[in-house]
Parts: C-alpha cells; sequence; structure tokens
C-alpha cells in the first residue's frame, strides 16, 4: 500500500508529502491501517525502521478530521500573561519516551506532520528548566511528547496537566523505559492516562524486546485484541 490509497486525511497526505516520504516503511504499512481501525498495537521495531511516523501518521490524521472541535484553546498572545494566566494543558495524544534527544527527534517530526493544522505538539524532558516547557504548555498542548521522569513531575501538579482528554498513549522504546529505573513511574503514567472515561483510549507500544513487565502492562492496560507486528 501507498501513503496515497491508505485512507488518509488530506492535510496529512499533504504533509507526507512535503516530509518526502516516498513509500511506506514496513512497520508502517502495518501500523497505518490497524491504528486507522482503531486498533491497539503492539509492535517489535528498531530506530530507523520508521517507527515513529508509523504511529504519528495515523494518530494525527485521525485527529484531523476534528481538530477544529478537539484542539487546545490558545490564549491570545497579546494578552497573555505567563506568570498569572494558568492553562491546563490537556493533551489528546501522549508519546512517552526514554531519553531527551528521543523526544525532541518525535517532536520535530511531529511539528513537520501537524503543519497547517489547529494540532499543537510540545515537548518535556528532564535536565533543562521547567518553566520555559510549562510556558509551552500552557500556550496550548495537543500532543504531549515526554520523558517519564519530568512527565510524572508535571503529572503530580493538576492544575498544569490533565489526561481527562486522552486519546492516545504510545509508549516508544518500551524495553528501555521498563528496565532503566523507570518501572515506578512508567505504573504511574500508565494509571494516569487510564483515566479518560471515554472507552476509545487507543494504547501502542514500540519495543526492540518485550520484558516480562512490558507484557504485563500490555495485559493491563490494553485491548486484548491488540495487534501484534513484528
Ligand atoms: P525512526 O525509525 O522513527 O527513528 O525514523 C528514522 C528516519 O526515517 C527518520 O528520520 C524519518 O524522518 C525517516 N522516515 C520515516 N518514514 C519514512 C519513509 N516512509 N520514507 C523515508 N524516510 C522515512
Amino acid at each position: 500500500r501507498e501513503f496515497d490509497d491508505a485512507g488518509l486525511h488530506p492535510q496529512m497526505r499533504d504533509n507526507v508529502r512535503l516530509c518526502q516520504y516516498g513509500h511506506p516503511t514496513p512497520i508502517q504499512s502495518y501500523c497505518i491501517p490497524a491504528v486507522l481501525t482503531g486498533h491497539d498495537v503492539v509492535a517489535c521495531a528498531q530506530t530507523g525502521s520508521g517507527k515513529t511516523a508509523a504511529y504519528l501518521i495515523p494518530i494525527l490524521s485521525k485527529l484531523m478530521g476534528k481538530a477544529r472541535m478537539l484542539a487546545a484553546p490558545r490564549p491570545n498572545p497579546t494578552r497573555y500573561n505567563p506568570s498569572t494566566d494558568r492553562v491546563r494543558a490537556e493533551p489528546l495524544v501522549l508519546v512517552v519516551c526514554p531519553t531527551r534527544e528521543l523526544a525532541c527527534q518525535i517532536f520535530d517530526e511531529a511539528r513537520r506532520l501537524c503543519y497547517r493544522t489547529m494540532l499543537r505538539p510540545c515537548v518535556i524532558y528532564g535536565g533543562a528548566p521547567t518553566k520555559n516547557q510549562r510556558e509551552q504548555l500552557e500556550m496550548g498542548c495537543d500532543i504531549l511528547i515526554a520523558t517519564p521522569g519530568r512527565l510524572t513531575d508535571f503529572m503530580a501538579n493538576l492544575n498544569l496537566l490533565s489526561f481527562s482528554r486522552l486519546k492516545f498513549t504510545v509508549i516508544d522504546e518500551a524495553d528501555e523505559l521498563l528496565s532503566g529505573g523507570w518501572e515506578e513511574a512508567m505504573e504511574k503514567i500508565f494509571r494516569g492516562s487510564d483515566t479518560n472515561e471515554d472507552a476509545d483510549h487507543t494504547y501502542l507500544m514500540f519495543s526492540a524486546t518485550f520484558p516480562k513487565v512490558a507484557r504485563r502492562l500490555a495485559r493491563d492496560y490494553m485491548d486484548q485484541d491488540y495487534v501484534r507486528i513484528k
């Protein structure tokens, strides 16, 4: 299948063209239809396989159809005062990944794929001051890309971040996240992301290997008819 016959939103077809992705990679040709038809996905995928676009393209394409209704309200920049006006971020998509470098790469790809839409990506990670990241969130955040430590810090402040509108949760490099001492944070993130009453919350997990704890999280939180992609 080619991108043009995948049933993507017209703006997404344009954005894929702008990114100069000629043909879908194998992971993309399996993952895109699975997500478009509403399935949870567990995929075995290495960096360089095109896995980021494999989840961003179908998720963003689905949201584009409803972006006008769903996108976060933007504070008026001429009247917005970041030190007094507190606007809670209520993302539609959460992407969790282990490192700042990966988070920034995913953010860049999300920014390109969100071109000419009302959807706004934001990135938060540890090892940098929170102030600027906080202000970015307060300017409106639809797609939140985060490393686990900074994410749980932000989650602890309910005035800052709420998952009540969350529709998609992506765990990227799950094996790294679940072995590097982040197990507890990941459990917290799964529990927190599960607060949306919506039954249509989609989970996607990408990993090179599937350690026991990844399989358990998949069992506890995902639809049991999830699509497995190797
Ligand atoms: P990833 O595996 O997500 O780290 O992606 C590896 C690189 O491949 C990134 O720089 C993407 O921009 C690029 N890429 C993703 N999908 C495609 C595609 N279908 N054709 C060409 N390049 C792609």
